[in-house]
């Protein structure tokens, strides 16, 4: 790091991290930028989970659509025009309790008048061989079906999960797919009677309950073609042809490093005030996913980083 003190410290440079930064640098706030990675996990990289995406057609402003990695390099450089610093490396603590808080990071410890948190949450996945290439080279399997609906228009695909997201991402892919198969590992549904009761009144939504994926088939050039099913009750299984596959099985929001420090929901999600982005500790700002479990999407993610960043301003001036 450049400095020993920070007036604002982003964390995470996803497109909350990033817009944050664009404009607490047009500020002259001079920000640093701390980014994740080089921790050895494949899916831990700079840039956020559009960094693990192919084509995003539903960013504003790239009529042709961009690649995910593509536009977080441009991101980067447009925070990087007006003087943000980015370092690499993992938060290992974060001191709240006095102002200017503190921030040991792998490099050393710096103070931050104001802090925003932009680390963002992942989507959980089932572990299975071949997933990560199936997620971001043969393509076929996600975990977003607002992003990735479109492509499977006419065709099948299996959503996994039993919970509100499944039901919402079923009923949203019908709208495109013929036939939208759920699959869960129990007979009972832990989502809500009345989104339960939407899907099931969906004649397009078929229910495979009892059933754990196993296997993902298909492969490079193909994508997905299907998968292997085990019936956890009879130990059966079978093959199920499918297009593509969402997962629903919950997110994670980034804020282990904030528990007991700051306000989260029974979900790990942070909390913020009145449609600001003020978390419950003053000079604390959440943006993006960390805070977000309902909409999750970048171009959400890259307001509520504007937002952080006039938040942070208006507070610093005060
Ligand atoms: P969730 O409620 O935690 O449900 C996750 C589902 O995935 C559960 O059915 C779980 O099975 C299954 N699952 C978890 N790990 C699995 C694994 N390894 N293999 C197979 N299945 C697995 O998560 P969510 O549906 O994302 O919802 C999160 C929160 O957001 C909830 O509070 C929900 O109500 C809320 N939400 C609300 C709305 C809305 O109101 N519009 C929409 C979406 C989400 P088990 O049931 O067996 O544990």
């Amino acid at each position: 790091m450049k400095k020993q003190e920070y007036k604002v410290v982003i964390l995470g440079s996803g497109p909350a991290g990033l817009t944050a930064a664009l404009y607490a640098s047009r500020a002259n706030l001079e920000p640093l930028v701390v980014e994740g990675g080089g921790g050895g996990d494949p899916t831990d990289v700079p840039g956020g989970q559009l960094m693990l995406t192919t084509d995003v057609d539903n960013y504003p402003g790239f009529p042709e659509g961009i690649l995910g990695p593509e536009l977080m390099e441009k991101m980067r450089k447009q925070a990087a025009r007006f003087g943000t610093e980015l370092a690499t490396g993992a938060v290992k603590q974060v001191e709240l309790s006095s102002r200017p808080f503190t921030l040991s990071l792998e490099a050393g410890s710096i103070k931050a008048h104001t802090i925003i948190v932009a680390s963002g949450a992942q989507a959980r996945w089932l572990g299975l061989p071949e997933e990560l290439e199936f997620r971001t080279k043969h393509g076929g399997v996600s975990a977003c079906a607002t992003c990735d609906g479109f492509f499977y228009k006419g065709k099948e695909v299996l959503v996994v999960g039993g919970g509100d997201t499944a039901m919402e991402e079923a009923t949203f892919l019908t709208k495109f797919a013929d036939k939208v198969t759920i699959v869960h590992r129990r007979e009972d549904f832990r989502a809500s009677k009345i989104m339960l009761e939407k899907a099931r009144k969906n004649g397009k939504i078929v229910w495979l309950t009892d059933t754990v994926l196993e296997k993902y088939l298909g492969g490079a050039g193909k994508g997905v073609t299907g998968a292997t099913t085990r019936n956890v009750k009879t130990g059966a299984t079978a093959e199920i042809a499918a297009d593509g596959v969402f997962m629903a099985i919950g997110h994670e929001p980034n804020t282990a490093l904030f528990r007991g420090k700051l306000e989260l929901d029974p979900n790990g999600y942070m909390l913020t005030k009145d449609g600001t982005t003020a978390t419950s500790v003053p000079g604390v700002f959440a943006a993006g996913d960390v805070a977000d479990h309902r909409y999750r999407q970048a171009v959400t993610a890259a307001g509520s980083g504007c937002m952080a960043a006039i938040d942070a301003e208006r507070f610093l001036s005060h």
